[in-house]
């Protein structure tokens, strides 16, 4: 059914939160039951037509299909990285020239996906190539799940188990697109869809101040990872411009409300940028930020993306940070690198063809 502007009328039934795809089915004089099948069918068996719900009848397949579309997004193009341990996908989104990229890491048994909330962002981080972009839209429901279902697809085709860990680290800011990522994030927790549980989500954040709040109100029950990189205000307005708006002090007493009322340790990412982030003093700076604070440290060696002007510390320097921050009672891991040489890695996703380059 297309409407005056060349638009389907169908619902789009992947943008539909359980209770919303529920009561719709409801409205076709159906009980709770199907909306359940209908989660099954697309989600765990990833079909994108009601012909393939085979427990339905076919008068019921009929009804759904005048009333839903079961969209799925294309896979435009696959990088997997040299050592095979990262791949980057780029999906077409349903009715636009635009398309999203996300990436799948292995690490042992698990399967991360990192996926994207956002068509570019409008926090400006200096060090992230999605920064550079400026921010386009939001991403919908079905745009972040459509993610998600592509990289299981992939999985599938290989025989691989599908993803058992997800984390909102691709482009944008996921707590600033809060209400779709709260509704996918229903979905990805939903038994009969991904039934993968909070411990094994964790949202990151360039620290918007209000909706970590929001998040410690809605009780999400996932990992919080905060992207801090700097120990003085000035230093991190200047990577992060986002602080000027919530300081350092600000974020890190969210952080600590954050793990007072959910339990969760809160994982700092910290990226190592030569001569600046990765000092003596800086270590000092951040044992008085957070000393005695229960949390963990992710440090990141800097990805070079574009013009970045900031170069990344060497392998002695972070090692002998990571060290240093050992001494000093934290918790502190460096981070693996992953997907470095197919702009997967951290801060690197960024619509490479959008900006004139090819995947
Ligand atoms: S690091 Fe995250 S918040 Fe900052 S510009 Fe990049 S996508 Fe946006």
């Amino acid at each position: 059914m297309i409407n005056n502007d060349g638009q389907s009328d169908l619902i789009r039934l992947k943008d539909l939160a359980p209770e919303a795809l529920t009561a719709a089915v409801a409205g076709l004089g159906e009980p709770s039951y199907r909306a359940r099948q209908i989660i099954k069918w697309v989600y765990q068996k990833r079909v994108d037509s009601f012909d393939e719900m085979t427990t339905m009848s076919k008068v019921l397949r009929g009804k759904l299909s005048q009333k839903f579309a079961i969209n799925k997004m294309a896979r435009r193009e696959m990088l997997v990285a040299k050592k095979e341990d990262a791949v980057k996908f780029a999906f077409e989104l349903i009715g636009s020239s635009e398309w999203v990229e996300c990436v799948l890491l292995y690490d042992g048994k698990r399967r991360t996906a990192c996926l994207s909330s956002q068509l570019g962002c409008a926090l400006g981080c200096v060090f992230c190539a999605t920064g550079k972009m400026g921010f386009i839209r939001n991403l919908s429901q079905e745009e972040i799940l459509g993610q998600l279902i592509g990289i299981n697809d992939y999985l599938a085709l290989r025989k691989d188990k599908p993803v058992t860990n997800i984390v909102f680290m691709g482009m944008g800011e996921a707590l600033s697109n809060f209400e779709r990522l709260r509704t996918s994030l229903e979905i990805i927790m939903h038994e009969d869809a991904f039934n993968i549980g909070g411990r094994r989500i964790t949202i990151s954040t360039a620290g918007v101040v209000p909706s970590i709040e929001r998040l410690i109100a809605e009780n999400l029950n996932v990992g919080l990872a905060i992207s801090l990189n700097a120990v003085s205000d000035r230093q991190r307005s200047e990577l992060m411009p986002v602080n000027k708006t919530y300081p350092i002090a600000t974020l890190v007493a969210a952080a600590k409300k954050y793990y007072q009322k959910t339990g969760r340790r809160v994982t700092f990412e910290y990226i190592c940028i030569a001569g600046r982030t990765d000092t003596i003093e800086a270590a000092g700076e951040l044992e008085r930020l957070l000393g005695g604070f229960p949390c963990k440290i992710n440090l990141i060696p800097l990805n070079q993306c574009g013009d970045c002007p900031l170069e990344k510390s060497s392998e002695r320097q972070l090692l002998m940070f990571a060290d240093e921050l050992h001494c000093r009672g934290f918790s502190a891991t460096i981070r693996k690198s992953r997907g470095e040489d197919i702009s997967g890695a951290c801060g690197q996703l960024a619509g490479g063809v959008r900006q004139g380059e090819s995947l």
